[in-house]
């Protein structure tokens, strides 16, 4: 939880940044009311359960900031799945106005529009620095937007995982042959590669991965980073812990009704809009710190876990499979392909600066 200082200190800051933005400065305020405005109240569906951290705690933080930063006037309901029940279908109960907006992930809807995938993560794309620099100065948001348009919703980023982990395994993967078969848990574009190694893919609800590697529906999955990981109890069942090629910079979504949204005054666009923007930062350094604090403790709390990365020729397969994949969808879907040549173009640039700052940086001072 952000202590109740940093949180009134950044709603303060922001308020005065969101006035500045909406240009609604003296009209709205003057009386020492923050924003004196009509009363607003939605309903956001999440896809996840009551409490997940750090996804859950992003709703809970951009929920309370709309509500300090309306002066209590527009409010906002949180439903989990343990409500509303239905993980994945959150997209359209949204879409319908059902809900007002929602927490949730895009590459979920790949089977409405594969164009989605791209806006979460891409196996072997760019990290979490670079994804954000492409989406909020890249041009990214303007290409997301003109996918959730077609839907009448807009999108906004959620909070980013960084680098995920690439899984639990019940057995060692010396070859690419132990791959084929497996039954997996894993989502997006990476479940689409997999599948073209002979796995048999699925995405499950977050809720049900244990029962689901526990009963041997699946016989491995994939789920974020030790921070998030190690609480579900994977490694009991699966100890064999992969290092990530698939999930580099998973970011998570914000899906908002288009109509409602519209109608909200602008003051409280914006004011949605600098919440939303500050609680996916916030997550995003928070799995960072969840995740080292889990690793720090991982080989003394969990002996039982084997940490692996996948052999050089399966890698090699999966980033073969992967060029096809991409390609092949990209044929399909017009914008898909906009997409694709935007983050190739964009990661080409930025990581070029990465290798330059960062990696330099890491190379010889690890
Ligand atoms: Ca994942």
């Amino acid at each position: 939880m952000v202590s109740k200082k940093i949180k009134l200190m950044a709603v303060a800051a922001l308020f005065a940044f969101g006035l500045a933005l909406s240009g609604c400065g003296s009209k709205d305020g003057g009386s020492g009311t923050a924003v004196s405005g009509k009363t607003v109240h939605w309903k956001l569906a999440m896809s996840w359960g009551s409490s997940l951290p750090p996804f859950t705690d992003a709703v809970e933080q951009m929920a309370a900031l709309v509500k300090e930063m309306s002066g209590g006037k527009f409010t906002i309901t949180i439903d989990s799945t343990n409500k509303h029940k239905s993980a994945f279908g959150v997209f359209e109960m949204v879409k319908l106005g059902q809900y007002d907006m929602s927490h949730t992930a895009s590459y979920y809807w790949k089977g409405k529009d594969t164009a989605t995938l791209a806006l979460t993560t891409v196996p072997f794309g760019m990290i979490a620095p670079e994804q954000y620099a492409w989406f909020y100065y890249g041009g990214g948001m303007e290409l997301m937007q003109k996918v959730y348009n077609k839907q009448g919703m807009y999108s906004f980023p959620g909070g980013n995982t960084g680098n995920q982990m690439g899984g639990w395994f019940r057995k060692e993967i010396k070859t690419l042959a132990d791959l084929k078969g497996l039954k997996m848990r894993i989502p997006g574009f990476a479940g689409e590669v997999l599948a073209k190694l002979g796995l048999t893919v699925t995405n499950i609800a977050p809720g049900e991965l244990y029962t689901a590697l526990e009963r041997g529906t699946i016989d491995a999955l994939e789920w974020v980073g030790p921070g998030m990981d190690i609480s579900m109890g994977f490694h009991k069942i699966a100890p064999y812990y992969y290092t990530g090629w698939h999930e580099p910079a998973t970011e998570l979504q914000f899906l908002v009704n288009q109509k409602k949204f519209d109608g909200l005054p602008k003051s409280y666009q914006e004011i949605l809009k600098i919440a939303m923007r500050l609680a996916a930062y916030d997550m995003y350094i928070k799995n960072y710190h969840m995740s080292a604090d889990a690793w720090s403790k991982i080989a003394k709390e969990f002996p039982n876990v084997k940490i692996r990365t996948f052999p050089k020729p399966v890698m090699d397969a999966m980033k073969k499979a992967n060029k096809a994949l991409l390609v092949e969808l990209a044929a399909q879907n017009q914008l898909l392909k906009e997409i694709l040549a935007s983050q190739e173009a964009y990661m080409k640039k930025s990581r070029e600066w990465t290798r330059m700052s960062d990696y330099s940086f890491l190379k010889d001072n690890l």
